[in-house]
Formats: structure tokens, sequence, C-alpha cells
């Protein structure tokens, strides 16, 4: 057991590579028509992976990618900005909407009434202000949420037990291509039988 740990034959690390649909191949898990190869980085490994089981985290999962990650940090700061953003336009709606307690303060109401004039209308125009970038934001908002949904993520890590199959299947090959080697090398790899026996 203190034996020093074998490393693998190829790393965790994939490449998508697309092919043209007249080059699709079978799947590797559902054998559904694929055009997406994930090659790994040494070129060791390869196979077809439909667009289904590409986004299945139980498969594989993408490697962190800046542009990703951007849009990402984008879409928290939309968010925050549109929160910030509605709660001063709270802060300033227009009085009709908000007030409820337009019966008090009667006695000084003619002296306020212009300096509340004013006060109103550049609410008004505040409101109006935050509306307005609120719908901008809104909309920078839902396009940020497709582009990352339909973004195209240019390599992925494979789940643990997939990862494994590959390189038991990859040992599994190289095993046989030395057998067949050696069978064809070695005439007396396999032991003769008399013939007489054959029959
Ligand atoms: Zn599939």
């Amino acid at each position: 057991m203190s034996q020093p740990k074998q490393l693998p034959p190829f790393p965790n690390s994939y490449a998508t590579k697309k092919v043209a649909d007249s080059d699709a191949k079978p799947c590797t898990i559902c054998y559904k028509p694929a055009t997406t190869v994930l090659l790994n980085d040494n070129k060791m490994d390869f196979f077809y992976t439909c667009d289904l089981h590409l986004q299945d985290e139980h498969f594989a999962t993408p490697l962190p990618n800046e542009e990703h990650a951007e849009l990402v940090k984008s879409r928290e700061e939309l968010e925050k900005n549109l929160t910030d953003l509605k709660t001063k336009m709270d802060a300033v709606k227009p009085y009709i909407w908000n007030n409820t307690d337009t019966k008090t303060s009667t006695n000084d109401k003619d002296d306020k009434k212009d300096s509340e004039k004013s006060a109103n209308k550049s609410n008004n125009e505040k409101f109006k202000e935050y509306e307005t970038e609120i719908r901008d934001k809104t909309i920078k908002l839902s396009e940020t949420n497709i582009k990352i949904s339909q973004f195209k993520f240019k390599a992925y890590k494979l789940n643990q037990d997939v990862y494994r199959g590959r390189i038991q299947n990859y040992i599994k090959a190289k095993m046989n291509q030395a057998r067949t080697q050696k069978i064809q090398s070695d005439p007396t790899f396999f032991p003769t039988v008399p013939s007489n026996k054959l029959e």
C-alpha cells in the first residue's frame, strides 16, 4: 500500500470539438447522434457526446471559463443594481400612489403647497429616470441570462466514475493491442495442438 500512486495515463480535462452534422456519431451514453467530440488534452482519448449529456453534471462539468465568469459577474451586478434602483424608485414614488395620510397637516397646507409641488415634480422626474433605468437594466439582465444559458463551454472535466471508465477502456485497449502484437510476432504464443485431436 505504500507504493507511489500511479499517474493516470491522461488528465481529466477534455476540450470540445464540433463536427459537421454529416459526421455525427452515437453519443457514448445514450447512442443518439452527436456532433460534439470530447478530446482529451493529451489526445489519448476522445469520444462523442450529445448536447444533453454535455449539460448533465452527473456526466461532466465545465471547467472554469473567464468569459462565462464575466457573464455571471455582470448578472450579479445587474441584479444588485436593480434592487438598489427599485428601493430608490419606491422612495420617490409619486404622491398619489404611496400617500395614505393625505388628510393630515391641513393647517399649514397652503404654506407648504409650493415647495411640495416642486419637490414632487423633481421626485416625479427621478421616478421616471429610475423607471427608464430599471427597464434598460431588466432588458440587459434577460440578455445576460440568455447568454449564460446558451454558453458553449470549451473544456470539461468528467464525472469521476465516467473518467475512471475512460481510463479502464484505454488500458483494456492497450492490453488488447499488446496481446495482438504478441500473437502476430510470436509464433510460439499458442501451444501447438496435435492435429489428430482436432478431428
Ligand atoms: Zn447522450
